[in-house]
């Protein structure tokens, strides 16, 4: 059995799907055949060499794909290669479900069998296949650092003998994977921090960072299915705008990772919020799409500076510590693409607790509900 990995070439991904270490495991462990495009790890410290050391073959892109059982991607296949592979071809990947419809037809005209990594479900059996976890993390973790290198101010405080320096407060929005992680680095680099979420069971986890969890004087919560959010009544949403507004004005930076799956991002940070800042604090908006984000003014991938203060929306921090998150990302969809491994052959089992949600498209057919409502 062929496992393909090519080079991504979507704007700014620097990621590769398989790192070295996982391409020896597969190989060595689990008899599978890993074919490399050349020059597929570069961009994340990866070379030629160690694939090779490691056992993986490498050709070019048309060489590594020809009878390939399964292709592994970061990002959504390129429609030429999706043309030619054979039907049956297994693609795993962050197939973007939902924001990316032209390519779910693709893979279903085409007859592929498709995994997305973003449909893996987060239980705790697939917790070693979460790669929105593993990637939410250092994105996380990233959005501090940007925030703090974009702000003209230092966050920990400075007792010297030219003066003491109170230390910076770092505001979080949504405290998930992303937003749990960024409060962590905050507090590293000596922020204090506050953090708010419409799901009180984090705040004994924000508190246990060391930041400080928002109450509201009458209850913001909506729990919703599967640990998620639900969406807040427009009540509710009032009274959380209310509890930022009370809080962003002295904030050096703010993170926000608001979102409830499936859904529009929560608009938390309005222009008269923005105007309440002070000059040179900074705005990172981990939600930010082109169809909008947690912060009114952000715009997916660009800076845009408000009465003095900077909003960013980068919407691929993961990209920019490509190294590590192909390390954790290979890791992920190794195991997923294990899951449907027998004995080196690929067994497909569509009642696998894993398999079955995670399948976007199969026979011609898209099989992930939600997906095909919206496609209809
Ligand atoms: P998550 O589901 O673990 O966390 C989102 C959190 O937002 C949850 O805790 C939820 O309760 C909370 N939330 C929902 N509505 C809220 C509201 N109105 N007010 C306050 N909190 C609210 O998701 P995650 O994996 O941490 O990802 C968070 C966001 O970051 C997503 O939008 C994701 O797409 C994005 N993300 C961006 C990048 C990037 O590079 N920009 C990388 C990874 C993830």
């Amino acid at each position: 059995m062929k496992v393909a990995v090519l080079r991504e070439t979507g704007a700014g991904e620097r990621r590769v799907a398989l790192v070295p270490a996982l391409v020896s495991e597969l190989v060595d462990r689990h008899s599978l055949t890993v074919a490399v495009e050349a020059g597929c790890g570069a961009s994340s410290q990866y070379s030629d060499e160690e694939y090779a050391a490691a056992g993986a073959q490498i050709g070019d892109r048309a060489s590594t794909l020809a009878d390939a059982t399964v292709v592994l991607r970061v990002a959504p296949p390129d429609p030429v290669d999706l043309e030619s592979l054979p039907r049956g071809t297994v693609v795993i990947g962050f197939l973007a479900p939902f924001d990316h419809p032209a390519g779910v037809r693709a893979l279903a005209a085409g007859g592929l069998t498709s995994f997305a990594m973003e449909l893996v479900p987060r239980t705790t059996r697939a917790q070693r296949m979460d790669a929105l976890s593993s990637q939410a993390n250092l994105a996380g973790y990233k959005a501090v650092l940007l925030g703090a290198d974009t702000l003209g101010r230092i966050l920990p405080m400075f007792m010297t003998a030219a003066g003491t320096i109170r230390p910076g407060k770092v505001l979080v929005l949504g405290a998930g994977v992303a937003g749990l992680q960024a409060i962590a680095t905050a507090r590293r680099l000596g922020a204090r921090v506050e953090a708010f979420d419409v799901r009180p069971a984090v705040k004994e986890q924000v508190e246990s960072l060391g930041a400080s969890f928002l109450v509201a004087e009458e209850e913001v919560a909506a729990e919703g299915e599967g640990g998620y959010a639900g969406a807040l009544s427009e009540e509710q949403h009032q009274r959380e705008l209310d509890l930022i507004a009370a809080h962003i004005h002295d904030a050096d930076i703010v993170v926000t990772t608001a979102r409830i799956p499936g859904r529009r991002a929560p608009e938390l940070i309005t222009p008269d919020m923005l105007a309440s800042m002070r000059a040179g604090s900074v705005v990172i908006d981990m939600a930010a799409s082109e169809e909008g984000g947690n912060c009114c003014a952000s715009r997916p991938d660009e800076t845009v500076v408000v009465e003095g203060v900077t909003v960013l929306g980068p919407t691929n921090l993961p990209s920019s510590l490509a190294h590590h998150a192909s390390q954790m990302y290979a890791r992920n969809i190794a195991t997923l693409l294990l899951e449907m491994v027998d004995e080196g052959e690929l067994s497909l089992d569509f009642d696998n607790d894993i398999l079955g949600p995670a399948c976007l498209t199969h026979d011609g057919v898209v099989r992930h509900g939600p997906t095909r409502e919206r496609l209809d």
